[in-house]
C-alpha cells in the first residue's frame, strides 16, 4: 500500500481515484515480468512518466486501467494495482505493507510507516535479485525482445504534472 504522492498523482492523471484508498493510498502487487500476460487488447498499451525520471507507468488508454509501474526494462520488477486485478486473495500475496505515510492525505493511515521499512526492503531486493537471476524479465509484455518500449512514454510537462500534485 503506498501513499506517496506519485501514485496518487498517477491515479488523478488516468482519471480513476477509486484506485486509491480514503487515505489516498494504493495497492500495488508486485510480480516479474514474466507474470504479466495480456490476452487481449495489447494495441491500447500506452505509457508515461509523471516527470522525466519518473517510473514507468502502463495503462490503458480506453478505460484507463493501471497496467504495471516499473523502473526499467532492466530491473525485472512490475507493480500492479491490486484494484484492477480482481479477487486477489491476502493468503496469495500477504498483508500490505503501508509505506511512505507521511504522504498520505489525513495523517499517518493506521499500521503505516513513514517511508519503506528495512524489513520491506530486505524482502523486495532478494526478490527482486532472484527474479533477475532466473531471467523472469523475460518475455515481458511491455517491450520487444531487444527491450524497446513497445510505445514511447509521454512523459508530462511542468504544466501538466503541477495540479497532480495538489492537496487534496
Ligand atoms: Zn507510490
Amino acid at each position: 500500500m503506498c501513499y506517496c504522492q506519485d501514485c496518487r498523482a498517477f491515479a488523478r492523471w488516468l482519471g480513476t481515484p477509486d484506485i486509491t484508498d480514503a487515505y489516498g493510498g494504493t495497492d500495488i502487487v508486485q510480480v516479474a515480468p514474466s507474470s504479466v500476460t495480456f490476452s487481449a487488447g495489447s494495441s491500447r498499451l500506452r505509457s508515461m512518466r509523471l516527470s522525466p525520471k519518473g517510473l514507468l507507468r502502463w495503462y490503458s488508454d480506453c478505460c484507463r486501467v493501471p497496467m504495471g509501474n516499473m523502473v526499467s526494462v532492466g530491473l525485472p520488477f512490475v507493480g500492479m494495482a491490486r484494484a484492477r486485478l480482481g479477487d486477489v486473495p491476502s493468503s496469495v500475496i500477504g498483508p500490505p505493507i503501508g509505506i511512505n505515510g507521511r504522504s498520505a492525505i489525513g495523517g499517518m493511515p493506521p499500521g503505516a510507516v513513514a517511508r519503506a521499512p528495512l524489513g520491506m526492503i530486505v524482502h523486495v531486493v532478494p526478490l527482486i535479485f532472484g527474479w533477475w537471476l532466473r531471467g523472469r524479465g523475460r518475455p515481458s509484455p511491455y517491450f520487444t525482445a531487444e527491450g524497446v518500449p513497445l510505445v514511447v512514454p509521454q512523459v508530462l510537462t511542468a504544466e501538466e504534472h503541477a495540479p497532480l500534485y495538489a492537496r487534496a
